[in-house]
């Protein structure tokens, strides 16, 4: 059994986008409440302990702003799963049986899941199998009750069914390659050239401070909103939902733009400074900076 479990290398760090180091106010610490390991704290900038980190990559599941996202290409990992008929996924312990691989499936949001769903033609199955014997065991539980809360919520949404095959469970590896045609069917409304623009991140640095007036997506949303824009638009509506924010401006609004910048997605813009910012909801990952932020208090979420 290798023994390899992942750790530091897999996570992308960006200082800048995480909300209490924007504002020290901010009282997100979804990050640190998520690890299992309590590898992570926060300062005046993001420190993971490289000992206690073991890779689950729990914390890029929650984290709202992409201060912490996986350091890996998934868009990689899409390509050799369309490719063969039927997908195996597995982690840095299952590469031999698996037709790609993240470092820990820990690291699958409900983003990559509803990607996945409606982007792979067959159903995947997801290779739990060196599970109970990695110090990331407790990741187990939480993926599959996010997969089977997805496929309660897809009955009606068609797309693949992922399959969680446990340790016993005899998981049947195929290197059959579809045919060129079927291939590229299998990529169902995919825009795959620009997902691979968008996930490449595993040639850049492991740790960056960008700028903090940089507005950026959060990688898992900007796959999100790709996957949802190729879909009809009765299913835009049904996949969206979960991750549909509204912001409201009260009266008090000084129209003062200070939540426009801090906002790190860019869902806030300014167009009129008499005005409140402008809002756009595709861009908003509902991590309420905005709200601790505005001194008048005058927004709701
Ligand atoms: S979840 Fe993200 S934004 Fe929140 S404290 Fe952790 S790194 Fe910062
Ligand atoms: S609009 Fe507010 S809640 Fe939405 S991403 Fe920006 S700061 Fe966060």
């Amino acid at each position: 059994m290798p023994e390899q479990t992942g750790g530091r290398n897999d996570l992308r760090i960006d200082h800048s986008r995480c909300l209490p180091i924007r504002y020290s106010e901010s009282s997100c610490r979804r990050c640190i409440e998520a690890c299992p390991h309590g590898a992570i704290s926060i300062d005046e900038q993001i420190t993971v302990d490289q000992e206690r980190c073991k890779g689950c990559l729990l914390c890029t599941v929650v984290c709202p702003s992409g201060a912490l996202e996986i350091n890996h290409d998934f868009a990689a990992c899409l390509a050799a799963l369309a490719k063969v008929t039927k997908p195996v996924l597995g982690c840095c312990r299952t590469t031999e049986s698996a037709n790609a691989t993240l470092p820990c499936l820990g690291g699958l949001s409900d983003e990559h899941l509803l990607t996945l769903i409606h982007r792979l033609n067959t159903d995947l199955t997801l290779h739990l199998g060196s599970c109970p014997d990695c110090p990331n065991n407790s990741m187990v539980a939480l993926l599959q009750e996010r997969v089977s809360l997805l496929d309660e919520q897809k009955r009606d949404q068609g797309g693949c069914r992922i399959i969680t095959a446990e340790a016993g469970t005899n998981v049947t590896l195929q290197h059959e390659q579809l045919d060129r045609r079927s291939f590229f069917s299998s990529f169902r409304n995919a825009l795959f050239q620009t997902a691979a623009v968008v996930m490449n991140s595993a040639t850049e640095p492991v740790e960056q401070n960008g700028s903090y007036g940089d507005k950026r997506l959060p990688q898992r949303r900007e796959l999100l909103n790709q996957t949802i824009s190729k879909l009809s638009a009765d299913l835009q509506g049904q996949v969206s939902k979960p991750f549909s924010h509204q912001i409201t401006f009260s009266p008090d609004c000084a129209a003062c733009q200070g939540c426009a910048a801090i906002c790190p997605t860019g869902a806030l813009t300014t167009t009129d400074r008499a005005q409140h910012p402008a809002f756009k909801q595709d861009h908003c990952t509902g991590c309420g900076l905005c709200v601790e932020f505005c001194l008048d208090q005058a927004i709701s979420l």
